[in-house]
């Protein structure tokens, strides 16, 4: 169990959508037009989603992004709000809230347009921006915001020595440059097998390893496998054997939880079990941000 301490000072630098869901029998194709069963707007992000689990976790997240001058803007603002995530950074921008504009299937396929809006906007890291994180113990990464503001963060951090883990998706190009100063790349074996072009997540995360010390792979109900450039071998954690209902986000609570377990110092082993106990958790209920388990929900799963 992880004692409660001061809170961890966790800094996310991301992006918030509105989720925009049809629900429908099938996908329409081009020119057609379906009727549809289900329609949702549900708040996500991978930026705002992994804020959300570390604050649910017990940290204390500060978030740094856009949102437009909007009703999905206030919605997002709403959710981090009663997240306990600090949203004194998430600008305010003339553009309009990021958009995930998804047809769910009777299968739970889906097809998506995401449209970045108000995230397009954060291409650099204001004064206060760069204060958030130099003052905490991690920053939270992902490629939902220009890349540019990734770059920027990440070495804002190497200089204040705060620890970067970056979720590398959706999947593209890594310059050198931002994995240069990334601490801990976490991404689910698809995002590793098309980064590295090899299948094998072993395989893959070694190969990795040349390029950050650290890589943890999700591999679903599997659970995860790490491996350090500084050992040999790798470590597997499996997952709790649980009903999964929705696996929606269940990789950005994994992250966030991640992250809170290493600001409070707790090895990597103990941290890896307790996030996989909290993506065990989220996978059992439906919803993204609503499905993250609190810090109590998860010392008592994890125990
Ligand atoms: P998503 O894109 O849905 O957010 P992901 O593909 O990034 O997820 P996964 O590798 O599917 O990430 O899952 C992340 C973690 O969640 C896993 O390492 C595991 O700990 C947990 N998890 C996922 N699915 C299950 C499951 N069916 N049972 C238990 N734990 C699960």
């Amino acid at each position: 169990m992880l004692q409660q301490m001061t809170p961890a000072a966790i800094a996310v630098l991301g992006s918030c959508n509105m989720d925009v869901v049809a629900f429908a029998d099938r996908a329409p194709t081009l020119g057609e037009t379906v009727a549809g069963r289900r329609f949702a707007t549900i708040p996500g992000g991978k930026g705002a989603n992994q804020a959300i689990a570390a604050a649910r976790a017990g940290g204390a997240v500060r978030m740094i992004g856009a949102v437009g001058d909007d009703d999905f803007g206030r919605a997002l603002r709403t959710v981090l709000g009663e997240a306990q995530v600090d949203a004194g950074a998430v600008r305010a921008s003339a553009e309009p809230t990021g958009i995930a504009h998804i047809v769910v299937d009777a299968r739970g396929g889906n097809s998506i347009v995401v449209i970045p809006g108000a995230n397009g906007t954060v291409t650099s890291l204001t004064a206060a921006d760069e204060a958030i994180v130099a003052n905490s113990a991690v920053l939270l990464l992902q490629l939902e915001l220009p890349m540019e503001a990734a770059i920027a963060g990440a070495a804002v951090a190497r200089r204040a020595g705060t620890r970067v883990i970056l979720t590398p998706a959706p999947v593209q190009d890594l310059p050198p440059e931002l994995l240069a100063n990334v601490d801990l790349l976490a991404p689910n074996e698809h995002e590793i097998a098309q980064i590295t072009g090899i299948d094998e997540p072993r395989e893959a995360l070694r190969a990795m390893l040349e390029q950050v010390p650290e890589v943890v792979v999700t591999l679903g109900a599997e659970g995860c496998v790490y491996g350090a450039r500084t050992q040999g071998g790798t470590l597997h954690v499996p997952a709790p054997k649980v009903e999964a209902v929705d696996t929606t986000a269940a990789g950005d609570t994994f992250v966030g939880v991640l992250a809170v377990a290493l600001a409070e110092g707790r090895n990597m082993q103990e941290a890896l079990r307790w996030a996989s106990a909290a993506a065990a958790l989220s996978v059992q209920r439906a919803g993204a941000s609503t499905s993250m388990p609190k810090r109590e929900a998860i010392d008592a799963f994890a125990a």
